[in-house]
């Protein structure tokens, strides 16, 4: 374990924002997680955990420690008829655990295919896509609290999973350290393809639907959508939908009868792309941040953006859609 001082971060987070921390170390282990909490350097420092850097914002340089969580390996810990269980170190990269579980014949996640991170961050927002969450295949959180060093397994329902959210972004936030997930999978296919353009791109596909087929499909669909993070630094939505009550979806619609919605519970989530689109922001760019053309859930860093240059972008959108629609756009990305 080496830690580094005044590194670069800029390849580390999908933005691709120039940020520096003062220390940087690669944790892979759960013995190495387990001593950098207890060392010096962590206690005095202010600490921040970065998985595959898709989901944050650096709108300054870090002066702290930042903990790049790489710890490896996958272990079936249980089966019974129906289900296998199955333990995965936060480090393993997401995309490839999925095609693993797929290549396994092991069914739900497969339709969370081509989501950039690692596998211990998907508990933090829950990640979904396509249909599905990632809090149905999770039965509980390994993590290690921070203040008395103690590994804890969080049950799912100890987690408060929620739409783009859990117990990790709010009261558990820098609290704990998740180090390990463990999933638990049916070992017969269930098939989610009413979402979307599922169904349509596997019949342009000239295929029926299957795991492999439908994650194809889905990755088929993505790749045409949403910018390549290796291209253009973006870290996905950069809002979250937002809900609203029965009474203003209901007033909204009256106004905007193409208005995209959901109902979710009592209430409806609004697309997001949707509002930001009709507030005329699509394709826009403010200095080298910008709406992008094809999605305009997603804020792209045209070249030499920084942290601040997205999130003015961001407030100027914000503001614009709660001018015409007079609804909130709470921000998904982690700004630091
Ligand atoms: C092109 C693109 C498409 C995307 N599509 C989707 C999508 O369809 N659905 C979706 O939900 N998201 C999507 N995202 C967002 C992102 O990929 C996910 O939120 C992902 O889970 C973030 O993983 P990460 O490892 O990169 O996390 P990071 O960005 O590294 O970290 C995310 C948060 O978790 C914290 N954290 C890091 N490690 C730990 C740990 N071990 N314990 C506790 N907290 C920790 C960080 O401090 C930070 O607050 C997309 C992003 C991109 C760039």
């Amino acid at each position: 374990m080496q830690i580094k001082e005044n590194y670069l971060l800029k390849k580390l987070n999908t933005f691709g924002i120039q940020a520096i921390a003062k220390y940087f170390v690669e944790l892979n282990s759960l013995n190495e997680i387990q001593e950098i909490v207890q060392s010096k350097i962590f206690k005095e420092n202010p600490f921040l955990l970065l998985g595959g850097g898709s989901n944050i914002l650096f709108t300054k340089d870090f002066d702290g420690i930042v903990l790049k969580i790489n710890n490896k390996g996958k272990e079936i810990i249980a089966v019974d008829a129906d289900h296998v269980f199955l333990k995965v170190q936060a480090g393993e990269v997401w995309d490839a655990f999925v095609d693993y579980c797929i290549m396994n014949n092991w069914s739900g996640i497969e339709n969370l295919a081509l989501i950039p991170g690692i596998v211990g961050t998907s508990p933090v927002q829950n990640i979904g896509a396509y249909g599905v969450e990632v809090k149905d295949c999770i039965e509980s959180v390994e993590v290690l609290s921070i203040e008395d060093g103690k590994m804890t397994e969080l049950s799912n329902e100890e987690c408060k999973f929620a739409y783009r959210n859990s117990i990790f972004k709010q009261e558990a936030k820098n609290k704990y350290i998740i180090t390990a997930v463990t999933f638990k999978f049916s070992k017969k296919p269930i098939l989610i393809t009413h979402y979307g353009d599922i169904l349509k791109e596997l019949e342009n596909m000239f295929v029926s639907p299957s795991l492999e087929n439908i994650s194809n499909a889905i990755k088929n669909i993505r790749r045409r959508k949403l910018p390549d993070p290796s291209f253009t630094g973006n870290a996905g939505s950069f809002f979250k939908n937002p809900l609203v009550s029965k009474e203003k979806y209901n007033e909204l619609l009256h106004e905007y009868p193409k208005i995209r919605a959901f109902p979710s519970g009592e209430d409806y989530k609004l697309a997001a792309g949707w509002l930001i689109e009709k507030s005329g922001w699509k394709g826009k760019s403010l200095g080298n941040a910008a709406v992008h053309h094809k999605q305009a859930l997603v804020l792209i860093n045209k070249g030499d953006a920084t942290g601040k240059e997205i999130i003015a972008l961001a407030k100027a959108v914000q503001i614009a859609v709660k001018g015409l629609f007079g609804v909130e756009l709470e921000m998904e990305v982690n700004v630091v």
